[in-house]
């Protein structure tokens, strides 16, 4: 990125104060901060501000005035430290901050995690303030050190003169940059090892502080991404959720099942008259490092699709034998009914006989 460029990005001329770019940084990177905007280019967007603003800054700071030529502080730059620590740490980091996303399971998000990230960040080359070239003290080749080339119109008798190209106009011959091989942008290698606390939610974005890696220090900036889970589903409310088919005989005789949960199988005693299972405290934690709330299973109850012979007669000595038990006993609601019945329906004979 060259200096017209970025001030091209920040929709700033280059005559703006300080004051005007800091609070036009400041507002862009509001407004295209990936935790409140959703767009998709919105983290990319962010460091191509931040690039820009450290661009400009690294430039001011470096001369004290707005002039835009790299040649001449260049050497400067390289060979004296920044004066004011404070100043340059808070114009560096903004753009020494790597912006990614991280996918975490439910259960990292639950229970919380630490995972080493790794991670490669492109910065711009302080050598060259991101030109890819330097400015030598010998004339420029092209033009021999006027800036100006010559331009034979027909017949060589009219001459113009246009800006040399290959110098930019000032006459100096100009090389690679060798600390970045001319690219412009260097490039470190990261590693680190973050603690993610438990509940993290979708879109959540995590702040890690600034370490040194390399010749320069980088903070990281984290959106949380949830990958789908086999079983457990994350409701808006917060609640987790987990939907499994169960033996419909199993259910009804309040058989055990083995339920998965966060932490683990376990075993869950099913009962004919529930369909919804609460878990306390074994869902998803209410806030960050919060409490963690319940945990909602839902059995669905399968009976055999198809009529097996072998079941079926299972079946009916079940049945006959659950019936006559309850018609023995008369305080129980199927024996009342029985009893009800057979009373109606041979007063209803007799009536028929009657009449
Ligand atoms: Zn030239
Ligand atoms: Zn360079």
């Amino acid at each position: 990125m060259d200096t017209q460029e970025a001030y091209k990005e920040l929709g700033l001329d280059p005559s703006a104060s300080d004051a005007q770019l800091k609070a036009t940084w400041r507002r862009l990177v509001a407004a295209w901060h990936p935790d409140r905007n959703a767009e998709a280019g919105a983290g990319r967007r962010m460091q191509i501000i931040n690039k820009a603003y450290q661009h400009i800054r690294q430039l001011r700071d470096g001369h004290g005035n707005g002039a835009d030529e790299a040649g001449d502080h260049r050497t400067e730059a390289a060979e004296s430290p920044t004066a004011d620590a404070g100043e340059a740490a808070e114009a560096q980091a903004p753009g020494n901050t790597h912006v990614r996303k991280v996918s975490l399971t439910l259960e990292e998000t639950i229970l919380g995690c630490t995972r080493t990230l790794r991670g490669h960040y492109r910065y711009t080359c302080n050598a060259c303030v991101g030109k890819g070239q330097r400015v030598l003290a010998k004339a420029c080749g092209t033009c021999h050190g006027s800036g100006a080339v010559h331009k034979t119109a027909l017949f060589g008798w009219l001459w113009n003169s246009e800006e040399c190209a290959e110098c930019g106009g000032d006459g100096r011959l100009r090389a690679p940059c060798d600390v970045c091989d001319g690219s412009g942008e260097l490039a470190v290698a990261y590693r680190r090892r973050v603690r993610f606390p438990a509940g993290l939610r979708e879109g959540h974005v995590l702040s890690v502080p600034a370490l040194r890696h390399g010749e320069i220090e980088i903070g990281l900036e984290l959106q949380v991404e949830i990958e789908p889970h086999l079983f457990f589903t994350l409701d808006d409310d917060g609640v987790l959720r987990c939907e499994m088919p169960v033996n419909g005989y199993a259910w009804m005789a309040g058989r055990w099942v083995e339920v998965p949960t966060p932490n683990g199988v376990q075993q869950l005693r099913l009962n004919r008259d529930a369909l919804v299972y609460r878990l306390r405290g074994q869902g998803f934690p209410s806030a960050v490092r919060g409490p963690r709330g319940d945990y909602h299973v839902k059995v669905v109850p399968v009976f055999p699709a198809q009529e097996d012979p072998g079941q079926e007669a299972l079946l009916d000595q079940l049945i006959a034998m659950s019936t006559s038990m309850a018609e023995a006993d008369h305080s129980q609601p199927l024996g009342q009914w029985q009893h009800r019945m057979k009373r109606w329906n041979s007063s209803k004979k007799e009536q028929a006989r009657d009449h």
